[in-house]
Formats: C-alpha cells, structure tokens, sequence
C-alpha cells in the first residue's frame, strides 16, 4: 500500500538533507526513509556492484579484509544516506527488487516484485542498509539488506530471464561504454582500447569489433596478458594486444604507434587507476577522439596534458547515461559467448549463498 500520496521532486531534490541547495549527486547526505513519494519506487536491495574506482579504494584502505570493506561502506552508508565514495566520488549500482510503486507511476512497465537493476549511480540513490551479508573481494559485488528508492527521473533495467543476475549487475554497470562505443566507431577506423581486459573494456572492444567487421585495426591494452586479454586475442575480437602499463605514457604511444603508425582514429579510456590521461591522448592521431569511460580521469591532467603535448584531440567525458544502454550491454554479451562465458566465470553470483559477515 502507498502511504505517501505526495510528488517529490523529478531529480530528487527533495530528498537533499545537506548542504541546502545542492541536487542529489553532490549532495553530503540524502534522506534515506523507505517510504516512496507519488513519483518514486521503492526496492528491496539484495545487492551491490560497487565501481571499479571505487571499490579498488576501499580494497586498499581496507587492507582487502571483507569484515572491514562491509564496515567502511556501512559506515558510508549511514553517515550519507548513500553509497558515494568521498575520495574517488563515484558509486556503483544495485540489483534488487520493487517493493512499491508511487500512484503517480503507476503506467510505468514495472510491477511490485518485479527484480530490476539500476541504471544510476549509487552516489544519488537514497539508500539504507540493515546488513550486509557478503563481500566478493574479486568482482567487487556486495550482498545486503537493506532498501534503496528511484526518483522519478531514474533509469532502471528489468533483469534479463537469460543472464545471471551477477553478471547483469556487472554489465550494467559499465553499460555506458559499449553504447557509445557503438555511436563512436566507424568502419576502418583504427580504435586502441585501454584497459581492455576488464569489464568496460572487453565490452567496449567486442563492441568495437562488431562494428568494424573485419575492416580497421582494433588494439586493446592491459598491464598483463590476463585471461581476458588472452580470450579478446583468441576470439580474433583485438586484432592486436598490447602489454603495458598506461602509466607509462611514451612507453605505450611508442608500442601503440609501433602497430598503428598514424595512431588512432579513437582511443577508449577503461582503465580503474590515475595516470592515464597523457597516454590515452598520445596514442590518438591529431583531430582524432579520446573517450575517457575511466572515473579515475582527471580533467586538469586531460586538458593540460594535451595542451602540453600540442595535440587538438576531441576529449569526451563517458556519460553514464546513453540511450538504449542497457540493451546494447545486454545484447553484446548474447552476441559473443566467449565474452558471456568470461563474465559468467568472474560475476556470476556465488552460489550457496555468501557467507554471512
Ligand atoms: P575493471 O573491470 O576493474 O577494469 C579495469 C581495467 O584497467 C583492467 O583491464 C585493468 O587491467 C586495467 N588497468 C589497471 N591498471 C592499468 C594500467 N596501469 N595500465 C593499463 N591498464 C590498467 O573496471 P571497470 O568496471 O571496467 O571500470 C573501468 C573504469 O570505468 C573505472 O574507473 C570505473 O570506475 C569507471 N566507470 C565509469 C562509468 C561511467 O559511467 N563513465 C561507469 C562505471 C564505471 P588488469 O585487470 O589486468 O589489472
């Protein structure tokens, strides 16, 4: 039953409990109470896909100890009203369950029940945590308890029949990249993926591919010849793969231009660590596109960086949101079952269920 018979704001905004003035995402705390307003959902959380950036902080701060990761984003948690990491800023998503639906929604395709994933970032989505009950230190998912609520202006996604929950959560995630990827490559072009082997990265360089056919060149980079790089080599999806660390930026442009010498037509940024920004920018030929999908990307070292280098690239920030995101992530993975089968093996939910902290 719906208590609340009130339309809050279409963003948010009403749930903003500090500082006056700010919009959900950069507020410092938002109100929490599980009770929906007329235009918003109220879910049930079952559990949490934290970003790379930000789940590779928290990893570290905590010393990789699954008690202390749940700890410290309890702790968050309850201190902002939501999951909004203060050092990287960014967030993650959440798989869950709707529990009510607001009158003033009730057209939507959605019913009470219905399991859903969200297509926003967990820096603005209220959230209220009462446990969370298991920690998966590799794939960075974390099970809870606990209630989460959709603004009105909210994307979400139904859970696909066909993908494990798990996997969904991952692929969802990072499903800005593939789709722009999809708007950005052109046959022939030559596209140079950084951070490849990861899950933004492979998506984006199996996007890449279907795209170009077997026209261009498409290089994908990583620190190691990982599992996944091999499987992008093996499945013909990187023409070329490239080991090294994007760190090292005269490094890589020189393996990069080694392969494509008039460099790239469009280099994807996927990387989950700082640093990268004068590479990515390196490896992209003049009047060429660099999409930075990494919230690990600095503005000032982009700008200054390629300002320094004397390189007019067009510099792109990787929306979270595109249109049909989603289903163009969703529909990359039954599109190439090596890159479904790799996602299934690393994100696939554990099963029996997680060990209770
Ligand atoms: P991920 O699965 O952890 O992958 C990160 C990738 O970066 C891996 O391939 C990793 O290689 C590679 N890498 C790490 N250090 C490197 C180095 N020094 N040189 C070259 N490659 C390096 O991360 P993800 O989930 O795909 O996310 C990637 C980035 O996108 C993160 O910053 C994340 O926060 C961000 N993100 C953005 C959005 C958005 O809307 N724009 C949404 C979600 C996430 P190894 O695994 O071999 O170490």
């Amino acid at each position: 039953m719906n208590v609340s018979k009130k339309a809050g704001h279409r963003f948010g905004a009403h749930r903003v409990i500090a500082p006056p003035g700010t919009m959900p995402q950069n507020a410092w705390k938002l109100d929490d109470t599980p009770v929906p307003f007329a235009n918003e959902i109220l879910c049930d959380v079952d559990a949490l896909n934290l970003d790379s950036a930000s789940f590779a902080q928290i990893r570290a701060f905590c010393s990789d100890d699954e008690q202390k990761i749940a700890e410290h984003i309890l702790a968050t948690v309850r201190e902002r009203g939501k999951q909004h990491n203060a050092v990287t800023g960014s967030g993650g998503m959440f798989v869950g369950r709707v529990r009510e639906i607001g009158e003033d929604l009730r057209g939507i395709d959605l019913r009470e029940g219905d399991a859903i994933a969200s297509l926003v970032s967990l820096t603005l989505t209220p959230l209220r945590l009462n446990a969370i009950t298991g920690v998966q230190v590799a794939s960075g998912h974390v099970s809870v308890r606990g209630t989460a609520i959709l603004f009105e202006s909210a994307s979400w996604s139904k859970l696909p029949p066909d993908i494990d929950p798990g996997v969904a959560l991952a692929v969802l995630d990072v499903a800005g990249a593939p789709a722009q990827i999809e708007r950005l490559v052109r046959p022939g072009m030559t596209v140079v993926v950084i951070g490849a082997d990861g899950k933004s990265g492979v998506l984006a360089c199996a996007r890449a591919r279907a795209r170009l056919g077997r026209s261009g060149m498409l290089i994908g980079v990583a620190p190691r010849a990982s599992e996944s790089a091999t499987m992008l080599v093996r499945e013909r999806i990187v023409d070329r793969f490239v080991e090294a660390d994007a760190r090292d930026a005269l490094s890589l442009s020189e393996l990069v231009s080694n392969e494509a010498p008039a460099l790239a037509d469009l280099v994807v940024n996927c990387v989950n660590v700082d640093g990268t920004e004068l590479a990515s920018i390196l490896c992209a030929k003049d009047s060429g596109t660099v999409y930075f999908f990494s919230m690990n990307t600095s503005f000032t070292a982009a700008a200054l960086g390629a300002e320094g280098v004397g390189k007019e690239v067009t510099m792109l920030i990787g929306n979270g949101y595109t249109k049909d995101h989603a289903a163009i992530a969703l529909q990359t993975l039954r599109d190439n079952a090596a890159v479904h089968a790799y996602f299934k093996k690393y994100y696939a939910f554990a099963r029996p269920a997680e060990r209770l902290l």
